[in-house]
């Protein structure tokens, strides 16, 4: 399938008149339409609630677009769980999905009332001596171990992930967690990324769900909802078929009346984590060329690098790119497209066959809706860029300003050493 961008020719160079490249750019109208697909797709579940992954895109803007489709927050941090609390998020409509938790945030967790995730048996101890108690609700975070398989083909590795308890330890974990008052239980687990198939949600599903009901036989407790977390996948790539959330949520109904409804467990709710799903393909790192360089290979600089979207520098990941207004251009140049930073990782795509790229050509990097801002760091000293939405009546409006050197050295700021620099 073409990808082709969520934002015209007409409208960007509007927007690179008042807010200049590098930006994040997130498309209102897609987020809603996405958003509302996926509670319609498990709307056969009375207490179905999609968490949305705060680490994805951590923007109070578009997690208030979520809020009003009914997402909750899932925060895996002291931080994430400020941001969920400040934009009023009740406390049952915030996940506290971490691992290696420091205590304070278990603390801060607590007093918000947020639903804890624990990632493992020796935090039952850890959260109880923390807080002093165990709360009424309390999710436990599971993993098989050994591969994910869908139909033979593997799709991940939980076996070698650090994430969850053991089988032996939740059914132990749950049995402990009842006898020290905890009284609804909830399960989570996270064993595949990215999938882009309609099996993964129904196959960890059904996983889930048998073990829910073998918990529940031997141990007597009241599971109330199965988290499937995140995990469903977005087509990076346009050869990739995109994933039907409908055909998905219908999957996972029939592995619930196949196992949780003659169990007598057909009040348990349905909890996802999304992240990549909820945002992905609405958003995109808009960046200008600005150098062509002809050496061993051919290369394009632009004013973007890693620091703005470190997927691909990180895990070779594939990013669509346009070339803007040159759609209909064959693609005959063969190109490094390449940020500014001291690494030579920093490429954004490598050998890509585009239309020939002229200096000043906006690029628009596909798919960074999510993972992609917030895994920003600030190596060589590169600042973030700004975040912008793109709104359904195709007005823009500003949702992150850029950072400034000033927010860069804020942390020298209780010290007077840098008082002699210059403003820029
Ligand atoms: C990262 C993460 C998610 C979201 O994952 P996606 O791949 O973005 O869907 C959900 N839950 C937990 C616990 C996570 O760590």
């Amino acid at each position: 399938m073409k990808k082709e961008p969520f934002v015209t020719e007409e409208q960007l160079k509007e927007i690179v008149q008042k807010y200049p490249t590098p930006f994040h750019l997130y498309d209102e109208k897609g987020i809603r339409a996405n958003a509302k697909a996926l509670k319609e797709a498990f709307s056969w579940n009375q207490g179905f609630k999609e968490y949305f992954a705060v680490k994805a895109t951590p923007n109070p803007f578009l997690i208030n677009i979520l809020k009003e489709y009914g997402c909750g927050c899932d925060c895996s941090s002291m931080t994430e769980l400020m941001l969920a609390d400040a934009l009023h998020f009740s406390g049952k409509d915030i996940m506290f999905s971490s691992n290696a938790t420091p205590a304070s945030e278990f603390k801060f967790a607590d007093e918000i009332g947020a639903i804890i995730n624990l990632d493992d048996f020796t935090h039952i101890d850890f959260l109880e001596k923390t807080i002093g108690h165990i709360p009424e609700t309390i999710s436990c975070r599971y993993n098989p171990g050994g591969v994910f398989k869908i139909s033979n083909s593997i799709m991940d590795n939980p076996g070698d992930a650090k994430y969850g308890f053991t089988t032996e330890q939740l059914f132990e974990g749950f049995r402990v967690l009842k006898e020290k008052g905890a009284k609804h239980f909830g399960i989570h687990a996270f064993l595949a990324s990215n999938t882009v198939t309609n099996e993964y949600y129904p196959t960890l599903a059904k996983t889930l769900f048998k073990v829910a009901v073998q918990l529940k036989e031997e141990t007597g407790a009241d599971i109330r909802f199965i988290n499937l977390s995140g995990g469903i996948g977005i087509p990076y790539r346009p050869d990739q078929e995109p994933n039907d959330i409908y055909v998905i949520g219908e999957g996972v109904r029939k592995v619930y009346e196949e196992v949780l409804v003659p169990a007598g467990m057909g009040d348990v709710a349905i909890y996802t984590e999304l992240g990549r799903f909820m945002m992905g393909p609405y958003g995109c790192l808009v960046t200008t060329a600005i150098h062509e360089k002809h050496t061993h290979k051919e290369y394009i600089g632009c004013d973007a690098c890693a620091v703005n979207l470190m997927r691909p520098a990180m895990y070779g990941a594939y990013h669509h790119i346009t070339v803007v207004g040159k759609d209909n251009h064959v693609c005959d140049h063969k190109y490094d497209i390449t940020g500014s930073l001291c690494e030579n990782n920093d490429k954004f795509a490598i050998d890509r066959m585009l239309p020939k790229i002229d200096m000043g050509d906006l690029l628009v990097i596909h798919d960074t809706g999510a993972h992609g801002f917030s895994m920003g760091y600030n190596y060589n000293g590169k600042l973030k860029s700004a975040e912008i939405l793109l709104k359904e009546d195709g007005s823009i409006q500003l949702i992150r300003r850029a950072e400034t050197p000033k927010d860069y050295f804020a942390t020298f700021d209780c010290f007077d050493i840098l008082k002699d620099m210059k403003q820029r």
